[in-house]
C-alpha cells in the first residue's frame, strides 16, 4: 500500500488496506427497493415526477439516511441536495457524486436512483470502515434531470454550473400552470445554498446504460469515455394540397413524400457514420391529414447524434444537401432548423482510467463505451473533472416500469465508484 494511501486511514480504525474495502450489496438493493416503494406502478414501475409530493418523500427518504451515517446535508435554491461526509481537509474541494430521483411518469426503479444510493452506499461503507479521505465526500440529488414535468432537462446540474440563470428556471411551469419555484416551496426544498459558485475536484456518476451494448457483450462494467453531441431540429416541408383523384402524379407537390424521403436520408446519414453515429425521426404530423387529400404541409423532428464534432458536423451538412436535393427533385420547400446543440462532451481521461482501473482491480469485465444518453455528468463535465460509470440494464430498457437490472451488476458498479471515489480523494 502506498504512503499515499495509508494517509487516507483513519488510525484509530486499524483499516489496514483499502483495496479490500467492498460495498454491502445487499443493503444497496434493499435501499433501491425502498425508493421504489415511493411513487410505485402496478406494473412495477414508478412514477416520481419532479418536485411532486412523492419526490418530496424520495428527497426525505434519502436525507434520513444520509444523516443517520453523520453526513451534513445542504439543499441550495434550484432543490439540489448534497450529502457531505467530511474530509481530514475541508479546504479541498468535494469528490462528488450523484445523479437524480426524479422519473418518467412510466418510469423504472433504477434510472437516476441507482446513481444516488450507490453513493449513499459508497459513504455508508467508509463510515462502517471508519475511513476518513482527505477531501470530503459529496453526494448529490440533482433536480429535475427528466425534464418530463418541467423544462429544460437536466435543470438541477444545469444551474449549478451556470448553463441556466436560477431566476429563469424558477419561473418555469408545468402544464397546470404551476412553477418550479411554487413547486419547490410546496414540498419544502427551496434551499438557502447559493447554486454552484464553488469548485468540484471530480464527479464520477453511477448509472444503468439504457442500450443494450454491455448486456449484448456480456460485460459488467461500461467505462464512459464521454457523451454523444446532439443536434435536434425542426423542419417544415411545404407542398401543395390537392384532390387525391383529379391530380395526376406528374404534377403533384406532396410534402409527406417528400418527408419519407428525408425519413429514410437521416437514417442512412447516421449509418454512414458508424458505429455511434445516430439519426432518429420521433415526431411528424401531415396536413390536413386526410384521406383524399394531397398532403400539403408536414412538420418533423431530427435527433442527430455523434461523438466527435467534426462528424456531427458532416452528418448536420449531408442532411441540408439532402434535404435541398429532395426539395429539388420534388418541388416541396424544405425548412431545417437547428433547435437544440449539445457539444460532444469527452470525460476526464484520468477519472476515466481510475474507472477503467478499478474494474481490473475488482477482476471485473469492463468496455470503453460512449453515453448517448444526456445525464447530469454532462453538465458537471463542463466545470469539473467528470467521468461515468454503466452498468447493464434488462435488454437494454430504460424509461419504462419494466426496466430492471441485476443485484450483483449495482453492486459491481457501486464498488468500482467507491475505488475510483477513493482514488479521486487522496
Ligand atoms: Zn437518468
Amino acid at each position: 500500500m502506498s504512503t499515499q494511501a495509508s494517509a487516507m486511514l483513519d488510525t484509530a480504525t486499524g483499516v489496514s488496506d483499502l483495496r479490500s474495502l467492498r460495498v454491502d450489496g445487499k443493503r444497496l438493493w434493499d435501499s433501491l427497493m425502498r425508493l421504489a416503494q415511493i411513487g410505485a406502478t402496478p406494473k412495477g414501475g414508478v412514477c416520481r415526477l419532479a418536485l411532486t409530493e412523492l419526490d418530496g418523500l424520495g428527497r426525505d427518504f434519502f436525507i434520513a439516511e444520509a444523516k443517520a451515517i453523520g453526513c451534513t446535508i445542504r439543499v441550495d435554491a434550484i432543490g439540489n441536495i448534497f450529502a457531505r461526509r467530511a474530509g481530514r481537509d475541508e479546504t479541498l474541494p468535494p469528490v462528488m457524486t450523484g445523479s437524480h430521483i426524479d422519473t418518467q411518469p412510466t418510469g423504472g426503479k433504477f434510472d437516476g436512483n441507482y446513481g444516488v444510493l450507490a453513493g449513499l452506499e459508497v459513504l455508508r461503507t467508509l463510515a462502517d470502515a471508519g475511513v476518513r479521505t482527505q477531501a470530503p465526500l459529496e453526494v448529490a440529488v440533482w433536480t429535475n434531470e427528466e425534464g418530463s414535468r418541467f423544462v429544460p432537462v437536466m435543470m438541477g446540474s444545469g444551474a449549478f454550473i451556470g448553463e441556466f440563470a436560477l431566476d429563469d428556471v424558477l419561473k418555469q411551469t408545468d402544464r397546470d400552470g404551476i412553477s418550479v419555484g411554487d413547486a419547490l416551496r410546496g414540498i419544502g426544498y427551496d434551499g438557502g445554498e447559493e447554486v454552484g459558485g464553488r469548485p468540484v475536484g471530480a464527479y464520477f456518476e453511477a448509472h444503468i446504460e439504457q442500450g443494450p451494448v454491455l448486456e449484448a457483450n456480456d460485460t459488467v462494467i461500461g467505462v464512459v469515455t464521454g457523451a454523444l453531441g446532439q443536434r435536434w431540429y425542426d423542419v417544415v416541408l411545404t407542398g401543395m394540397e390537392a384532390h387525391a383523384g383529379p391530380t395526376p402524379m406528374a404534377l403533384r407537390r406532396d410534402a409527406l413524400l417528400a418527408a419519407s424521403e428525408l425519413v429514410g436520408a437521416v437514417n442512412r446519414i447516421a449509418l454512414e457514420h458508424r458505429p455511434h453515429g445516430r439519426g432518429t425521426v420521433g415526431c411528424l404530423s401531415v396536413h390536413p391529414d386526410s384521406r383524399n387529400v394531397i398532403p400539403g404541409k408536414v412538420t418533423m423532428t431530427v435527433d442527430m447524434r455523434a461523438p466527435d464534432d467534426a462528424v456531427l458536423g458532416a452528418m448536420d451538412a449531408a442532411l441540408r444537401e439532402t434535404g435541398a436535393a429532395i426539395a429539388q427533385r420534388t418541388g416541396v420547400d424544405i425548412a431545417i432548423s437547428q433547435v437544440v446543440y449539445f457539444p460532444p462532451q469527452p470525460f476526464e481521461p484520468r477519472l476515466v482510467n481510475a474507472v477503467r482501473d478499478g474494474a481490473a482491480s475488482l477482476g471485473l469485465s469492463a468496455m470503453d463505451v460512449v453515453s448517448g444518453a444526456g445525464h447530469d455528468a454532462v453538465y458537471l463535465a463542463r466545470v469539473a473533472p467528470t467521468a461515468m460509470i454503466f452498468v447493464p440494464c434488462k435488454d437494454g430498457i430504460s424509461h419504462n416500469e419494466i426496466e430492471d437490472a441485476r443485484p450483483e451488476h449495482l453492486e459491481a458498479g457501486a464498488n468500482v465508484l467507491l475505488h475510483a471515489m477513493l482514488d479521486a480523494a487522496r
